[in-house]
């Protein structure tokens, strides 16, 4: 395999992020702010984001690698010692938006008023510029491009190859699976762009989603790496995870497809990550942040 880079990123955010909890039209609470009064009668978490996060910094360090945060402008504002920490400890911190509610629930107006707002939130924290975004359940739509742009973001994670699953539209079936320069649209890619996408590698022939910690969980870590592995003979990749996955299953009653998409958490998930990042370092993979890779995509850099 000619030399290849990757991707090892993190969404600091909860389980009570996803989807299915809160977020989207489809949610179990209206918003965190719900979530918080229910479930801890308080106006804030009580801080339990820290121990699995201190647990993915030093699972990073015993890898000898450097990852990159995305962070949500919700959780900055509840752990800014975790953040700061974070981006002291040499990893990248990228934005995740403000609150993790859809796109098509914000729209324009709110998007672009809350990504400027978590990443000035986040800049003063790390002490340096903030140009990487990650959308909340992956999901972007084209009008976010000039608004990415004006707020002064180099690259985009977001875009995940996968059909359509479950009621989520991804709506880039058919991009390709490794990282690439863009300007006008999320699903076509130019040569010449100025803005980088980091897309999320699916599983081959399926194109189902594969390269992220869910996906490890609910399926097993093969799953994840033949994903990997297939992207990886045609250019850059990465994987994503999240700190709750490496940490206690949350603690309230669940229907069995919340269950479904909590297995696994805590040390089997870490001891996953582990194992599948130690099999891309002996495929002779070479991790870098992903404002690293972006910036060496946007000077052009050829791939070797
Ligand atoms: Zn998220």
């Amino acid at each position: 395999m000619a030399e290849r880079r990757a991707v090892l990123s993190v969404d600091l955010d909860e389980w009570y992020h996803c989807r299915w909890a809160t977020g989207s039209t489809r949610s179990r609470w209206k918003d965190t702010a719900t979530f918080f009064r229910e479930h801890y009668a308080a106006e804030a978490p009580p801080g339990e984001l820290r121990e699995p996060t201190r647990r993915v910094l030093a699972l990073f360090d015993r890898l000898g690698l450097r990852g990159t945060f995305f962070v949500l402008g919700e959780v900055a504002r509840f752990y800014p010692d975790l953040v700061k920490e974070i981006a002291a400890r040499g990893h990248e911190v990228g934005c995740h938006g403000f609150h993790h509610v859809d796109i098509d629930v914000l729209g324009p107006e709110a998007f672009g008023r809350e990504l400027r707002e978590a990443k000035a939130a986040l800049e003063a924290l790390v002490g340096g510029p903030v140009t990487g975004y990650r959308a909340p359940n992956l999901l972007v739509r084209d009008f976010m491009i000039p608004i990415l742009r004006e707020a002064g973001f180099r690259y985009d994670a977001s875009v995940c190859t996968s059909r359509s699953l479950l009621g989520k539209d991804f709506g880039h079936e058919h991009v390709a699976v490794n990282p690439y320069r863009f300007r006008e649209r999320f699903s076509r890619p130019d040569p010449a762009g100025d803005l980088v996408e980091i897309p999320h590698p699916t599983f081959p022939w399926l194109r189902l989603p594969a390269a992220t910690g869910i996906l490890t969980r609910v399926a097993g870590r093969r799953w994840s790496l033949i994903a990997l592995r297939h992207a990886l003979r045609t250019g850059d990749a990465q994987y994503y995870f999240h700190p709750y996955e490496v940490g206690p299953m949350p603690p309230l009653a669940l229907s069995l497809r919340e269950r479904l998409f909590l297995r696994r958490l805590g040390p089997w998930m870490e001891r996953a990550v582990e194992h599948i990042a130690r099999e891309m370092q002996s495929w002779g993979v070479r991790f870098v942040t992903a404002g690293e890779l972006a910036a060496e995509l946007l000077a052009g850099r050829a791939r070797t």
